[in-house]
C-alpha cells in the first residue's frame, strides 16, 4: 500500500484542533510533533528486525532489534522543520537532512535556496516530512533530489495530502510510502488544501 491515512482516534483528534482556526500557535506547534510522533510509529511499521541474544536479569533469551539501514530524515522547510522532534522523539540517532523549498505563489512551483543531506544517505532509509502535500510538486521536487544522491528507500509523513498532490507523487514515485493523517477534498484556487488547517508554516511559528 503506497499511501496509509491513519485514522487511529488520537491522531484525527489532535489533527481537529491542528484545524481549529482558534488554535494558538503555541499549542499548534505541539500538536503537529505529536501527530508526527503517531504516524512515524505507522511509517516504520515495515522496518526490518533481527533477533539478537539478549541477557536479561533472569536468562538469556532471543529478542528482536531493528536491523538492516540507519534512518535519514529530512524536513521541507519551513514546515517541514516543526515535525522533526516528533520524529527524532523515536528515532533519536537519525541524521537529519534539510530541503530548503519556498512556493512560488504565481506558478505554484517549488524554488530551491538550501539544500544539506547526510553525506551517506545512499545507505539510510530516508523520511521526508512536510505537513501539507498539497500540489505534490514540492514532495516530487524532494523526492527528486534525495534519489539523485543515492537514497533508494524513500517514505514521506505529511499531516494532510490533498487528492491531487497523492496522485502526482504516488504516479511519480510509485515506491515512496506515504503516511499521512487526513486526505482532504482537494485545493482551492490558490493551491490550499480544503478544508485543510491553513498555512502550516505561518500557523507553526505565528508569523501571520
Ligand atoms: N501549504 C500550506 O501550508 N497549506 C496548504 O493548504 C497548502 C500548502
Amino acid at each position: 500500500m503506497t499511501v496509509v491515512e491513519v485514522k487511529h482516534p488520537l491522531v484525527q483528534h489532535k489533527l481537529s484542533y491542528l484545524r481549529d482556526r482558534a488554535t494558538p500557535t503555541v499549542h499548534f506547534r505541539k500538536l503537529v510533533e505529536e501527530v508526527t510522533l503517531l504516524l512515524t510509529y505507522e511509517a516504520t511499521m515495515d522496518l526490518p528486525t533481527e533477533e539478537v541474544e539478549i541477557e536479561t536479569p533472569l536468562e538469556v533469551a532471543p529478542m528482536p532489534r531493528i536491523s538492516g539501514k540507519k534512518v535519514a530524515v529530512c524536513p521541507i522547510l519551513r514546515a517541514g522543520l516543526g515535525m522533526l522532534d516528533g520524529v527524532l522523539d523515536l528515532i533519536s540517532g537519525a541524521r537529519v537532512g534539510f530541503i530548503g523549498l519556498y512556493r512560488d505563489e504565481a506558478t505554484l512551483e517549488p524554488v530551491e535556496y538550501y539544500v544539506k543531506l547526510p553525506q551517506d544517505i545512499a545507505e539510510r532509509d530516508v523520511i521526508l516530512l512536510d505537513p501539507m502535500l498539497a500540489t505534490g510538486n514540492s514532495t516530487a521536487h524532494a523526492v527528486r533530489l534525495v534519489r539523485e544522491a543515492g537514497a533508494s528507500s524513500v517514505r514521506l509523513i505529511a499531516i494532510i495530502a490533498a487528492p491531487e498532490g497523492v496522485e502526482r507523487v504516488t504516479s511519480a514515485y510509485p515506491d515512496v510510502r506515504i503516511v499521512v493523517a487526513a486526505i482532504d477534498r482537494g485545493l482551492n484556487e490558490k493551491g490550499y488544501i480544503v478544508p485543510g488547517l491553513g498555512d502550516a508554516g505561518d500557523r507553526l511559528y505565528g508569523t501571520k
